[in-house]
C-alpha cells in the first residue's frame, strides 16, 4: 500500500505527469496530471480565466466523472500538502480522443493557489471536452469505462 495516513487523512501519491498510472487508474489510454505532492518539483505558470471556469465545471462533476468511467473511490480526503488548508478526495477524467487524462480534485486548488500549471495538452483536452453530466461526456466516457472493465476481467483471470 502506498501513500501513508497523516494527519490531514490519506495523502495524495505522487505520480510523474502525463505518466501511464495514476491511483485510480492505469494503461496506454492514460495520462496522469495534477498528482502533485510535497517535495517533487511542478510546472508554475498563470493559467487563463477560460481554463480555470472549463476546468471547474470537471472538479465539480467529479463523481458523474467517476461514475462514467468506473474509477474506484478513494480511501478518504487528504489535505494539500503545500498548505495543509484545503480538503479534497476525488479523481476524474478528461477523454480526449484514445488518451483519458486522469486529475485529482485537487488540481483546481492547486491551480488557484500554487500556481500549478498543467501541461499544454490537458489544458486543450479540457477546453474541447464535453463536461461531466452531459451525454455528449458519457458518450466520450464509454470507451474507457469499457476498458477499465476488460482490466478488471483480465486481473480476475490471472487469480490476482
Ligand atoms: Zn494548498
Amino acid at each position: 500500500m502506498r501513500g501513508s495516513k497523516g494527519w490531514g487523512g490519506s495523502r495524495v501519491t505522487w505520480y510523474p505527469e502525463l505518466g501511464t498510472r495514476t491511483m485510480v487508474a492505469a494503461g496506454e489510454h492514460v495520462r496522469a496530471v495534477g498528482w502533485l505532492a510535497a517535495g517533487q518539483p511542478y510546472t508554475r505558470g498563470a493559467a487563463s480565466p477560460e481554463f480555470v471556469a472549463a476546468l471547474r465545471q470537471f472538479v465539480a462533476g467529479w463523481r458523474v466523472s467517476g461514475n462514467c468511467l468506473g474509477l474506484p473511490l478513494a480511501a478518504g480526503p487528504h489535505a494539500c500538502e503545500f498548505c495543509g488548508q484545503f480538503l479534497a478526495a476525488g479523481n476524474f477524467g478528461v477523454p480526449s480522443g484514445e488518451v483519458l487524462y486522469v486529475a485529482p480534485e485537487m488540481v483546481l486548488h492547486y491551480v488557484q493557489v500554487h500556481e500549478y500549471l498543467p501541461p499544454s495538452e490537458f489544458i486543450s483536452a479540457v477546453l474541447g471536452s464535453p463536461v461531466p453530466g452531459t451525454p455528449e461526456y458519457a458518450a466520450a466516457a464509454a470507451p474507457f469505462a469499457e476498458i477499465r472493465r476488460k482490466q478488471f476481467e483480465q486481473r480476475l483471470s490471472q487469480g490476482s
